[in-house]
């Protein structure tokens, strides 16, 4: 008799994303003339930058020919990109890393999912609350998470980020074992001081704990001073994993690409208190796994780094902060208390009048027709707020930010 994984059974029963396409299609059949603008999707809209575009072409001719086709790769991913990725996003921060600690993959979704692998299922979890919902049920999936009692997981210890500590989190009042943390932050917005970063990465070297670190909006940062990457903080190498994304800096949401830097130096204990190196962890676990990013991809990321790439996919965040500025500004006028939008692309709004997230994102869309993301969705400390993205059309986000303003006068 074939036994089912149980602790898929324990997760919640519909996913959040399901819930709100539900709700809109039932309100679209029974208004069928409203025009719904949506602004919940995380996902991008504007195209390929043309460089990128340009490289995607020549590697595709590439594979025509007997001479230049690629079969698999190697494992960590072809040189050419863990080459650039270390000379354009770490060197300039001043931070040296070697190629064997570049894992090129397709994107942070997988990887920040699948990370667990390689660690023991007793380690005890924190994260900040709300969240990227993946570190959460990835955990869930394999046993780590405990149980799910009132929304909340037995084994996590929820740091909560809201209006009240202006979505700084506490450090743990106990011992965890691993720590995810994402910022910019996915749902609120918001960003971490390299003060507060570093209190983080303290901890984790004062209690051998290993920190999750997805910066996958790590492009979107425009205040100097704010750190890019946890390994601008001293000793980050010997407690933090860095999760990096091509899906929202450079729209590659459907090409595929991203990468992880596991530090040479990043050890975690044996039961018998033995130091095991991770990299060698997780270079066997991708090894026999995960059989690598094509060469076509490849290709497209590296015309990022060109200086032609830089600037195209510059435009196209410059055009999405845009849109977040013009929603901001919308928003506070119209009285609504928001945050984030200044170095990513969320906005993240207090509900008016004590609503709950759901009861807000109903007013929304029955109202002015615009759908978010109700922020309960996200976390227990998400209750009472709601995401909107920068990621729309301008065209949208201008019509949207009208129609909200009538409605709430
Ligand atoms: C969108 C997103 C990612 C990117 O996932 P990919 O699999 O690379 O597309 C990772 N982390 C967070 C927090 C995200 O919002």
């Amino acid at each position: 008799m074939a036994l089912v994984n149980e602790n898929f059974l324990k997760l919640p029963v519909s996913y959040l994303f399901t819930d709100i396409a539900r709700k809109v299609a039932t309100f679209q059949k029974e208004n069928p003339t409203a025009q719904v603008i949506r602004l919940g999707i995380g996902d991008v809209t504007q195209p390929l930058a043309p460089s990128v575009i340009k490289a995607l072409h020549k590697a595709v001719d590439e594979m025509a020919v007997k001479e230049t086709f690629r079969g698999y790769g190697p494992e960590h991913g072809y040189s050419f990109l863990q080459q650039v990725i270390i000379e354009n996003d770490f060197a300039p921060r001043g931070i040296s890393l070697e190629t064997d600690e570049v894992f090129v993959s397709d994107g942070a979704k997988s990887d920040t999912g699948n990370i667990g692998d390689i660690l023991g299922l007793r380690n005890t979890l924190c994260m900040t609350d709300p969240i990227y919902p993946v570190y959460v049920d990835s955990n869930a999936m394999c046993g780590r998470a405990g149980d799910l009692k009132d929304g909340a997981w037995s084994n996590i210890l929820y740091r909560p980020c809201n209006a009240a500590n202006n979505f700084v989190p506490e450090l743990p009042d106990r011992h965890v074992d691993i720590i995810y943390l994402c910022y910019p932050n996915n749902p609120t917005g918001t960003v971490i001081t390299r003060q507060e970063l570093k209190k983080w990465v303290d901890y984790a070297l004062a209690n051998n704990s290993i920190i999750m670190y997805d910066a996958a909006y790590e492009a979107y940062i425009q205040d100097v001073g704010i750190p890019h990457s946890i390994y601008e903080i001293e000793g980050a190498k010997r407690c933090a994993i860095e999760f990096h994304s091509y899906s929202k800096t450079a729209g590659f949401t459907g090409v595929r690409c991203g990468y992880t830097i596991v530090p040479l130096e990043l050890e975690a204990t044996t039961a018998a208190g033995e130091r095991v190196a991770l990299n060698a962890l997780w270079n066997r676990r991708q090894c026999t796994k995960f059989n690598g990013t094509s060469y076509i991809q490849h290709r497209g990321a590296e015309a990022i780094y060109t200086p032609e790439g830089k600037e195209q996919i510059r435009a196209t965040i410059d055009y999405y902060m845009g849109n977040a500025k013009i929603m901001r500004e919308a928003l506070t006028a119209a009285g609504l208390t928001v945050f984030g939008g200044v170095n990513a692309p969320y906005i993240w709004l207090q509900t008016p009048d004590g609503l709950t997230s759901w009861q807000f994102f109903e007013q929304l869309l029955n109202g002015p027709h615009i759908v978010g993301t109700p922020g309960v969705g996200f976390g227990p400390s998400g209750e009472g707020y709601f995401r909107l993205t920068a990621f729309g059309e301008r065209g949208d986000c201008e019509c949207a930010m009208e129609r909200l303003t009538k409605w709430l006068s």
